[in-house]
């Protein structure tokens, strides 16, 4: 092969794809944020949040304070309180929920061992990554009420992973529900 040739081939991709991109939207990779937003693909993610079912994001909340993602969690970034109190779950158990639960997310790596591990399906990974503050302390320490976010919220964001996860639940939900009781047989 004659010596240079491939930087001539890279060259002539470089090219093609800065005069084609006055003529083809997707050969432009630049966008003008903020006026301009990529959407975002199906499996991007920066933190975490805790998913809720209903309209009731205290109610609803998924997490039961098991504590295991606390636990799990490579730079310790998770802080989580179990309530004193129970409260029935999506299945109608009356399980703990977090009193506290607080991630810092100025130590999160994104990681997403947390989700991982979660046996509730109860801790997902948020997309947002509009969170810069000027503060240099607690800023980013996200509480509960910042964290709690509903299951609609959830499909709009990762609609494929949700749908299965909806169905996981259900299927969980029909296996936990008693038999049906046989009908009396007939007299006569
Ligand atoms: S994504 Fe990783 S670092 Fe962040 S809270 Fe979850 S386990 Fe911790
Ligand atoms: S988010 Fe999941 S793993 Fe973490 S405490 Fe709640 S139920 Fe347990």
């Amino acid at each position: 092969m004659m010596i240079g040739a491939g930087i001539l081939k890279g060259m002539a991709v470089t090219g093609r794809n800065f005069i084609g991109s006055y003529f083809e939207k997707d050969r432009l990779t630049t966008v003008q944020y903020p006026e301009e937003r990529d959407v975002l693909p199906e499996n991007s993610r920066n933190f975490p949040f805790l998913v809720y079912d209903t309209n009731d994001p205290e109610a609803g909340l998924r997490c039961v304070a098991c504590k295991i993602c606390e636990k799990e969690c490579p730079p310790q970034c998770i802080y989580i309180e179990k309530s004193a109190d129970k409260k029935p779950d999506y299945m109608g158990k009356p399980q703990f929920y977090p009193a506290t639960f607080d991630i810092d997310i100025s130590v999160c790596m994104s990681c997403q061992i947390c989700v991982e591990v979660c046996p509730f399906e109860a801790i997902k990974m948020d997309k947002v990554y509009e969170l810069s503050r000027r503060e240099r302390f607690d800023a980013l320490l996200m509480r509960r009420t910042d964290l709690a976010k509903s299951n609609s919220y959830y499909h709009s964001i990762h609609p494929l992973e949700a749908e299965q996860v909806d169905a996981t639940l259900a299927a969980a939900a029909a296996k936990k529900k008693p038999a049906p009781t046989p009908a009396p047989p007939a007299s006569g």
